[in-house]
Formats: C-alpha cells, structure tokens, sequence
C-alpha cells in the first residue's frame, strides 16, 4: 500500500522560556520527514548558534528587501528584531510531501494559519508557570536583565493567546510533551483528508 500526502506546516509557538527549542530539537530527532523551517531574523547570532542552520541572519534592509518581494509566508516584529519564514521553502515542502516544523511567534502562527488554512497544524506550548518560565529565562543567561524583564512581562500577555491554536502541550515534565507532541504530529499525517494519490 502505498499513500501520497501533502507536506504538513507543523507550526509550534509559545511564550519565551517555554522550553519550545528543547521540546522541538526532540521531536525532529525522534521522527522522520519532519524539517525545521529557517527563519530569517535582523537579531545577531547567539554563542554557538550557525548562519543556515539556526537562522539566516541578515541586516535590517535585506529582510525588509524580502518583505517588499514578497518572499515571506509571514513576518513579524519580535522584541525590536525582525523574524521571517521564507515562502519558496514551505511551498516547496507542501508539493514534496515533506512536514516542516515551524518554530515562530503568535503573531506568526495567525499569518501562517491563515495563508495555509488546509495545511498548517498550530501547536501551543504552555510553561509549567509562569514562575518556571521567569525562572528559564533568568537561567538561560544569553539576555539582559532589561530583556528578561520584558520577555516576563510580555509572557503572561501570550499565555492568552492560546484559543487560537488548535492544540497545546504542556512542557513539564519534557519526555511527556516531547510524546504529546509526537502524538499530535502523527495523527495529523493521518488524516485521511491530507491523502493524494493512493496505489494498492
Ligand atoms: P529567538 O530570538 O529567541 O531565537 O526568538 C524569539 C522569538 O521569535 C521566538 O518566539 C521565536 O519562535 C520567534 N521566531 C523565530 N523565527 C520566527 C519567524 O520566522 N517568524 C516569527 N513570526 N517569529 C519567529
């Protein structure tokens, strides 16, 4: 038996100090056809982070050039950065039947879901707390404290944003949602309504 199917935007966002980057570095290491979609960003790379394969970094007017060419599936401002997904990648994934996953900010997420209503899946993870994710964000030592401060405060705003997601995952105990996640991702790929070609 053998079944064609679409690719699957897996997008998954969540407030800063959720632990989203863990929990996606696990999912994409213990599933097959699942691609991490690369950002661009203005931001500067972090300590141990690559040009290409974290983000594609670039100054203000590439992104912006981009933007105007409308090579962007989305974009949006992120604590004084820009952040973007580049369309051509997704598209392409879509036709091949490749799954993407999609690590992007709420305002990202509307724009994805609303370009790709049939082939996007939102995901929404919540911190244990708000206490755990201030904890997290202090711990993670690459911020200043100004932007902790700002990324708390704006946390608790985002932890409201969660109705427009289809699912959540609860990042507690991590081995749990790295299977929650699993879980959602493996039910979406089979929905009968994503099958194009099947050969028996
Ligand atoms: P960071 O600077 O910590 O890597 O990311 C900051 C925030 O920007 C995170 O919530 C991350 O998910 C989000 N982000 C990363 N790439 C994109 C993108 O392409 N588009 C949008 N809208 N947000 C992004």
């Amino acid at each position: 038996m053998k079944i064609k199917r679409k690719g699957i935007l897996f997008v998954i966002s969540a407030p800063s100090g959720a632990g989203k980057t863990t929990l996606c570095r696990e999912a994409m290491s213990r599933l097959d056809n699942l691609e991490f979609s690369i950002s661009y960003t203005t931001r500067l790379p972090r300590s141990g982070e690559e040009d290409g394969r974290d983000y594609h970094f670039v100054d203000e007017d590439t992104f912006l050039e981009m933007v105007e060419k409308g090579e962007m599936a989305e974009w949006a401002r992120v604590y004084n950065h820009l952040y973007g997904t580049p369309k051509t990648p997704i598209i392409k994934a879509i036709e091949d039947g490749r799954d993407m996953l999609l690590d992007i900010d709420i305002q990202g997420a509307s724009q994805i879901k609303a370009a790709f209503p049939e082939d996007s899946v939102t995901i929404f993870v919540f911190p244990p707390s708000i206490e755990a994710l201030k904890e997290r964000l202090s711990k993670r030592g690459t911020e200043a404290p100004q932007v902790i401060k700002e990324r708390c405060d704006k946390a608790e705003e985002e932890m409201a944003m969660y109705p427009l997601f289809r699912y959540f995952v609860v990042n507690d105990k991590l081995e749990e949602a790295v299977e929650d996640l699993i879980a959602v991702i493996k039910a979406e790929r089979h929905r009968v309504k994503r099958i194009k070609e099947t050969q028996w």
